[in-house]
Parts: structure tokens; sequence; C-alpha cells
């Protein structure tokens, strides 16, 4: 059972960040957040071709709630889409399993439980470039290399 309130932890983080519209300077005060729980349901209906119901079972809320925050995610997308506004994955409602870091020499992505302490290396590469995809994601980074 999940605590009441949040929603169904996530084991994947996206794949990038967010977009940036072509032909036009990159705003970040315009633009368009769409929060991680909007990103998951948006995947798994339109990309995995799951029914609300589906998407409801899997996420740990109820079919109402799915729809609203689909809905929510559509809009956010059409509106970055038609007024070409920058759009970033960050934030929401979601519990993520273990601190995910992408190695910014190699592009390697990996995980690393949550309670492990001390310096974090690339596995691929030993590398110590490396960025919180947790920090960037969830708790909202803005600072990083990859976020600017
Ligand atoms: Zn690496
Ligand atoms: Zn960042």
């Amino acid at each position: 059972m999940s605590r009441r309130g949040v929603m169904r932890t996530l084991s994947e983080l996206p794949l990038i960040k967010g977009f940036r519209p072509l032909w036009l300077r990159t705003n970040y005060r315009q633009a368009v957040i769409l929060r991680l729980e909007e990103y998951e349901a948006f995947r798994l209906v339109d990309y995995e071709g799951m029914t609300h119901e589906q998407v409801a079972e899997q996420m740990n809320v109820s079919r109402p709630t799915v729809t609203r925050i689909y809905d929510e995610a559509r809009k956010k997308l059409a509106r970055a889409l038609v007024e070409g506004r920058t759009f970033i994955i960050e934030g929401g409602n979601v519990e993520v399993i273990g601190e995910h870091y992408q190695c910014d020499n190699c592009n390697e992505r990996f995980v690393v439980d949550t309670d492990v302490r001390g310096q974090v290396f690339c596995p691929e590469c030993d590398s110590d470039r490396l960025t919180n995809l947790s920090e960037c994601f969830v708790r909202g980074c803005g600072r990083c290399r990859r976020c600017k």
C-alpha cells in the first residue's frame, strides 16, 4: 500500500528533462512544467496504450484522478507545442526508488540505493562527473549542466 496522497513510486525516470523550441530563445521563466505523475499518466496512456482503468491500478490512484492528471498533461503539451514554449519535466507527487544518476562523461545511467553513503562513481567509466537525476527531476535542480 502506498502512503496516503503519494502516487505510485517510479522506478524509471524520463529519458530527457524536456524540450527547447527551435527558432526561439529558450525562456525558462515561461516554460511549461510537466509534473512526473502527469508524464507517467501520459506515457502509460499514449505510449503504452493503456486504458485509464489500467493506469489507475498501476499508479495506485482512482480512475477519475488518472483522467484529471492525463487531461492536464495533454493541455500542457498542447500549450508548449502551440505557443512554442520550453517544456520541462519536473517535480510532482511521486516517490522515486533509489538515487538515479547519469554520467556526464559516457551517458551511462545507473541507480544507487538511497542509503548508500560516500562518493559515487560511474560503473562504466569510473568518472565522478555525474548528474543526480533524482535531484533534477524530483526535487527540481535548475543548476546542473543538464538543466541549464
Ligand atoms: Zn561513465
Ligand atoms: Zn539538474
